[in-house]
This record gives structure tokens, sequence and C-alpha cells, in this order.
């Protein structure tokens, strides 16, 4: 990092200042300007809070050049990671498609959708047991025997399942029943619960919390990992911003930014981020244009009757139309789906 000083910094202060650095196992390296000295400080810096430096009052600006993240960064592990989801390989020449119905209603509800998009050519089959509601009085989710009935369907269809976990209660019982466990976006910074999930070796679907940027989402990618579990697949899912027409709004840069600083896959969900099902297949190609890995869709047989996000749920229908043409697409960009 590099700690620029004040024009009028008192000496002692700046005494102090890099003793305190050089007892926290920095080297420094000093170079002084007509107007401002400013020092170099380098050593690992990534566990440093760099804000913690303006108590010192001759520091005048911080600047990191460290990415505070290690094991997600792309400088530690070059090679692009792939997730194995019992042979479905996330993160490599083929783009996933992750299908199924916002919540899990009943067994014929979940059994007609994963029969559908089966058929279709997802790979994966999603479904949410688990409710994060805004409202207390909305749907919750029928909870253990959602994931018993996602289970049961998985097995008849040879789809591995991807559902949302909220509470580390119900971490084994989610390792019973579910090939990939979902981190919701209300939950990103739930760190205690990222803890946990460090401490076992199932796949985890991050979602970016809807006001967090790249790095905190990052970070917490960082939390997973630095627990033991490597096995993260990061999912945009859109941010907050002043834009009513969407219900979020797609950040599609985060692909290539997470390309270029990570090494895991990343995915992308457009149909929270559209909020309306005529807008999920533009965003679904552009996803794929951009080179994200794979896609989670949400998709209904009857969405006008869904328990919960029927409005951007696609019919079958529409939705072996769109894998149509992702196919066509994906091929442009020397991949396959
Ligand atoms: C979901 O996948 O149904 C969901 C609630 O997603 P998010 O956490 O992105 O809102
Ligand atoms: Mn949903």
């Amino acid at each position: 990092m590099i700690v620029k000083i004040k024009r009028d910094a008192d000496q002692q202060d700046v005494t102090n200042l890099l003793n305190h650095l050089k007892d926290l196992g920095f080297d420094i390296h000093s170079s002084f300007g007509e107007t401002y000295q400013v020092y170099g400080v380098v050593g690992d810096t990534a566990g440093f809070d760099t804000r913690s430096l303006y108590g010192f009052h001759c520091v005048d600006s911080v600047i990191r050049i460290q990415e505070p993240f290690k094991k997600v960064n792309r400088k530690i592990k070059s090679e692009d990671t792939i997730i194995d989801v019992n042979g479905v390989k996330i993160g490599g020449k083929e783009i996933v498609v992750i299908a199924g119905p916002c919540s899990v209603e009943s067994y014929e509800q979940v059994d007609i959708i994963a029969k559908a998009v089966k058929e279709s050519g997802a790979k994966l089959l999603r479904g949410g047991a688990f409710k994060p509601r805004t409202s207390p009085y909305s749907y919750q989710g029928m909870g253990i025997e959602g994931l018993k009935i996602l289970y049961d369907i998985g097995k008849k269809y040879d789809l591995p399942i991807v559902s949302e976990l909220m509470d580390k209660d119900n971490i084994e019982d989610f390792l019973k029943y579910v090939d990939v466990i979902q981190i919701g976006a209300r939950n990103m910074q739930n760190f205690s619960l990222l803890k946990e999930l460090g401490k076992i070796d199932k796949p985890i679907l991050l979602k970016r919390g809807f006001s967090n940027t790249i790095e905190e989402w990052l970070m917490s990618a960082e939390y997973i990992m630095a627990g033991g579990n490597n096995n993260v697949i990061l999912c945009e899912r859109g941010i907050r911003t002043f834009e009513p027409y969407t219900r979020n709004t797609l950040d599609i840069s985060t692909v290539p930014i997470v390309k270029k600083v990570s090494h895991l896959p990343v995915i992308i969900d457009p149909s929270h981020a559209a909020g309306k099902w005529d807008l999920v297949e533009s965003l679904s190609l552009a996803s794929i244009a951009a080179g994200a890995d794979g896609l989670i869709i949400e998709v209904h047989h009857e969405p006008e009757k869904a328990f919960s996000d029927g409005a951007q749920s696609l019919k079958p229908k529409k939705f072996d139309a769109l894998m149509e043409k992702a196919r066509i697409l994906a091929t442009a960009v020397d991949k396959k789906l």
C-alpha cells in the first residue's frame, strides 16, 4: 500500500507511524517529492485495515495496492476453477443452465417443471424450499418436505439439485438432499453462515447481495474458501439502482471483471435481475455473450398461479425457445450448451 503524508505533518507523528508499520512486519520504502512525503509499505496487507492508519494525524491518504482477497484471486491460481457437480462441470467449456421454479409448491408441480427443463437441456434443477421473503406473510416455503421432493425428482430425472439455505441449523439436511447449496442475496454477508459453509465441501452458489460491491462479494467467497471449501460458484442476480423498470439492474460487467480478478466460475440469474419474464431471454443471451459460465432461470408451467416470482418465470415453451437460441450463441463464444 502507499501512504501519503500531509504537507504540514508533525515529524514525530510520522516517526510513530513508521514504527507502527515496522512493528507490524512491513518493509517501508520512502520517497520525498517537492511537497509530499510518500511511503511504499510492502508486505501482506490482505488482512490489514488500511483505514486504521488515518488514526495517525500525519496521514493524508492511503491507497491499497494488494487486493484484500487471496484464495479467490487469480494471481494465486491462474487457471479457471471447474466445479464438478455429480459429473456436471461448471466453469469449463460448457455453459451450464440451472432451471426450475422459484419455490417448491408440491411434488406434481416440481415434477412437471423438472421434466420440461430436462428435455430442454437444463443440467441442474433449482427450487426454493426455504424462502427469504420480504414479508413474513408471504409464502415461506415447504421446508424439509420441499427438499425431499427436490431430492426425489432430482433422482427421477438425473438432475442435481440447487436450493437455498438460510439457516446453519439446516446444513445437515442440505448435505443429504441437495447437490449445490445456494446462498441468497440477502445472506451474502451472513458471515457466521459463510464460516459454517467453509467447513463442508458441498459446492456453494454464492449470490451477490443487491447492494454489495464486487469486492464485498469476493470477500464473502473468501470467507467460504478460507474455511477450506474451494467449491464456490459466483452468481450475479442484479443490483439495486434508481431504475424502476426492472426489479434490479443486471450488472453484466461483473462477468469480465470477475473473470479477470478471480478464477472462480460466475453464472447469471436473469430472472431476479429482470423481475419480468419477457426480459429474461435477452438478458440470458447477453450473459452468454459476456462470457458467463452458466445461467439460473426460473421456470413455471403456471406462472400466474406460482406461489412466488410468477412474474419473472418462463413457461416451459419459452424456456425451450431460449435454450435453442442460447445453444447457437454458445458456439459463437467457443462454448457448448
Ligand atoms: C431465489 O433464487 O429464489 C432468490 C430468492 O434469489 P435472490 O437471493 O437472488 O433474491
Ligand atoms: Mn425467486
